[in-house]
């Protein structure tokens, strides 16, 4: 580690004395090793999120997989009731040789954003040694947790080896919110517990939530919270099937009419979504059945190593135990050129910029990747409502 140390170190004040503008991936890479990233952002004036787009911008063209996630496990250790993932049966998880191959193989085909998530990524005992396996390829890493497994220990490693940031689900504001989701009060101090265990340690964390039937009383006072704590939040209705198509995280779903209601009462969420129906065009080509940016330089990789072009599609996989993430990800043209077989309501839509809607969804509602899910469908037409009211008002 000493070593890389003093390598970044060199690359630091090379680029600070030089006032290089910070584009070339590799350099970003030996930047981002041992936290060092942070400091060269600000000492160069370049905000990360204009790092960011930029390299985006530039790769985007080349079909380079800049960003992707690997589902480490799909073990849970909570039983939140809208999991559309949680299988607690080890279901051939990938080993932790298996794990840095993989690692290997997608840093040298051009990564640099990793988010590790499960399930809960620290149910597996090997996570930390998975992860510093990553960080020591120069990765920007993201880890999504719901906190309840953090040790003071395992805090004490993070901030030596600082993640990106920490992505930490909240459920709820009160004991009894967290046992009606997750099926245990406990969970909330244990989660408490993480975010004061990360703040007293300055380790970046943001903070997501889902609206969900059990705990929408209780969205904006989550809110508040993060808003109190100064981190990131946000929060998503939209709850999909589980990924084998079982039903039961439907029953969570507040009504589309609530839904909407709800976040529309949130100023920058309805900023946003008055900003996407103004600003961009529902642009789809009718004839593709994949219509968003999956695939284009995003992947995601399952706890069994299946490489697939995002989290909602699990009907089409690649499997990274019979060949590399590379062969894999040379298929992703072939699969994002796959034609609609027919046309339906969506072919035409022109409210497609404030829909949700995608074949993995439709797979996993009706077990047909072109069908119609309504509840979304109703979502993104109440979103133009409002939208439309707060212009004209
Ligand atoms: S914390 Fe996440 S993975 Fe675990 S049961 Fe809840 S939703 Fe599923
Ligand atoms: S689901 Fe409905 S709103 Fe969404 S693209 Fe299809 S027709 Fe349009």
């Amino acid at each position: 580690m000493a070593q890389i140390l003093t390598r970044n170190n060199d690359i630091l004040w090379k680029l600070i004395e030089d006032k290089v503008v910070l584009l070339d991936m590799d350099e970003a890479r030996a930047i981002t090793l041992n936290d060092v990233g942070s400091h060269i952002w600000t000492a160069l004036d370049l905000k990360y999120r204009d790092f960011s787009k930029r390299l985006h911008f530039k790769k985007e063209s080349e079909r380079v997989p800049l960003e992707g996630a690997i589902e480490v496990t799909s073990r849970c250790n909570l039983n939140c009731r809208h999991c559309y993932i949680k299988d607690n049966s080890k279901n051939n998880e990938l080993s932790f040789e298996e794990c840095c191959r993989i690692i290997d193989e997608l840093a040298d085909a051009g990564c640099l954003w990793l988010t590790f998530t499960g399930g809960e990524p620290f149910t597996r005992k090997d996570f930390l040694d998975i992860y510093i396996y990553a960080k020591k390829k120069g990765l920007i890493i993201v880890i999504f947790t719901n906190g309840t497994l953090i040790t003071p220990e395992i805090a004490d490693y993070l901030k030596e080896f600082k993640p990106f940031y920490l992505e930490i689900s909240l459920y709820g504001m009160s004991r009894e919110t967290y046992k009606n989701v997750t099926g245990s009060a406990d969970n909330y101090d244990r989660c408490m517990e993480a975010i004061s265990l990360f703040r007293d340690r300055k380790i970046q964390f943001r903070l997501k939530s889902v609206l969900i039937k059990e705990n929408r009383r209780e969205i904006f006072e989550m809110k508040r919270f993060a808003k109190g704590l100064d981190v990131d939040f946000r929060f998503d209705f939209l709850i999909n099937p589980r990924i084998d198509g079982g039903k039961g995280p439907c029953d969570t779903r507040v009504t589309p009419e609530e839904g909407v209601e709800i976040e529309m009462a949130d100023e920058e969420v309805r900023k946003e979504w008055k900003k996407s129906f103004i600003e961009e065009k529902p642009e789809r080509n009718p004839d593709l059945l994949f219509f968003c940016g999956a695939g284009k330089n995003l992947f995601n990789i399952d706890s069994m190593g299946n490489l697939q072009i995002c989290n909602m599609v699990r009907f089409i996989n690649y499997d990274l135990r019979k060949g590399s993430f590379k062969a894999g990800w040379n298929q992703f043209p072939e699969i994002l050129s796959r034609k609609a077989k027919g046309k339906n309501k969506c072919s035409a839509c022109n409210l497609a910029h404030l829909c949700t809607i995608c074949p993995g969804w439709s797979m996993m509602e009706h077990g047909n990747e072109e069908a119609l899910v309504e509840y979304v469908c109703e979502i993104a037409h109440l979103r133009a409502k409002a939208v439309l009211k707060e212009i004209e008002t």
